[in-house]
């Protein structure tokens, strides 16, 4: 065995950091292209990402970065993931039967299709 295999590293927790030695390898995975808009990174600024982010069930290891720039983060990547979010929630919702009703309006608008006067009688529209 040759020391210089390398494993995976995996964060210990989804709050821990990625060490600077494993952010480098990452960069030099992606041959330092933003997973992002596919240019190359040079001097910009960048951040290792999560490539499936952490609130919709991705893994805090190594083979889940991938390094985008700080501009396509807080541009592309970070508001996708929150809409990819709200639809997983969306999903999981129905999945428990936790839908919005169609079909039956609420009482006292217009689409109930009542009416009712001012001495009290309700009529239909
Ligand atoms: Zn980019």
């Amino acid at each position: 065995m040759s020391r210089t295999v390398h494993q995976e590293w995996i964060g210990k927790t989804d709050d821990t950091p990625v060490p600077p030695h494993v952010r480098l390898r990452v960069f030099e995975r992606f041959k330092g292209v933003c997973c992002e808009c596919g240019i190359k990174i040079r001097g910009r600024r960048w951040i290792c990402d999560h490539r499936i982010a952490l609130i919709n069930g991705g893994e805090n290891r190594e083979r889940n970065l991938g390094p985008i720039h700080e501009v396509c983060d807080r541009t592309v990547k970070t508001p996708r993931d929150v809409a990819e979010k709200s639809i997983n929630n969306r999903v999981r919702m129905k999945h428990l039967g936790i839908t919005k009703r169609n079909g039956r309006p609420m009482p006292g608008t217009r689409a109930s299709g009542l009416k009712k006067r001012m001495d009290g009688t309700v009529e239909r529209r």
